[in-house]
């Protein structure tokens, strides 16, 4: 019979990166230019990754600094982390660090599944890029996480990284059916 794969995905990352626009142009195809701080947000998509439909709560953070006491809800019962920077932001990339960091102490182990995503590359013509790809590809490898950069304004590689992030769930725990 059919089995329901549930799958609880937490998007973490400095405030203005784009963890919003990402979430918003992957749940309705639409990206909006105005900027709204987010409080909190879960959204639920079901996702077909390698044949098999998962039912996905993605939950969009307000996003953190080195201050932000990580939130229990945003390390406990999370299957994979989305670890958004922006390419035009040193700043944002050396935070995905940190939050890295804070998601491996709470949960005690020593790795996660995480895509690393570095996101707004549109921006790279008119603005100063600040963060190279080989540098997101070099963090990502050491953390044995994915990588990939995305335009959420010109809906570059959006889908991909939901997908991605389930492929890491299911490396870490393979077939699991947990709920
Ligand atoms: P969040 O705080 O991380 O959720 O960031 P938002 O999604 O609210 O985005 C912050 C600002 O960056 C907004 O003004 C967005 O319109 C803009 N933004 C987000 N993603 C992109 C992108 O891919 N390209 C460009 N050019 N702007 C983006």
């Amino acid at each position: 019979g059919d089995i329901l794969r549930k799958r609880k995905i937490a998007v973490l990352g400095s405030r203005s990166v784009g963890k919003s626009s990402l979430v918003i142009q992957f749940i309705d195809n639409n990206f909006v230019e105005s900027y709204y701080p987010t409080i909190e947000s879960t959204f639920s998509k079901s996702i077909s990754y390698k044949g098999v439909e998962y039912d996905c709560d993605i939950i969009d953070t307000a996003g953190q600094d080195e201050y932000t006491i990580l939130n229990s809800k945003h390390a406990i019962g999370i299957h994979g982390f989305v670890l958004v920077y922006s390419v035009t932001s040193r700043k944002s990339f050396d935070m995905v660090q940190v939050v890295y960091d804070k998601i491996i102490d709470f949960c005690g182990m020593n790795s996660i599944p995480c895509v690393i995503v570095g996101a707004k590359t549109d921006l790279q013509q008119s603005t100063t890029r600040q963060v190279a790809p080989t540098e997101g590809e070099e963090l990502a490898k050491s953390h044995h996480a994915a990588w990939i950069e995305t335009s959420a304004k010109n809906n570059v590689n959006v889908a991909k990284v939901f997908e991605l992030c389930l492929g890491e769930i299911e490396k870490a725990a393979p077939n699991s059916n947990a709920t």
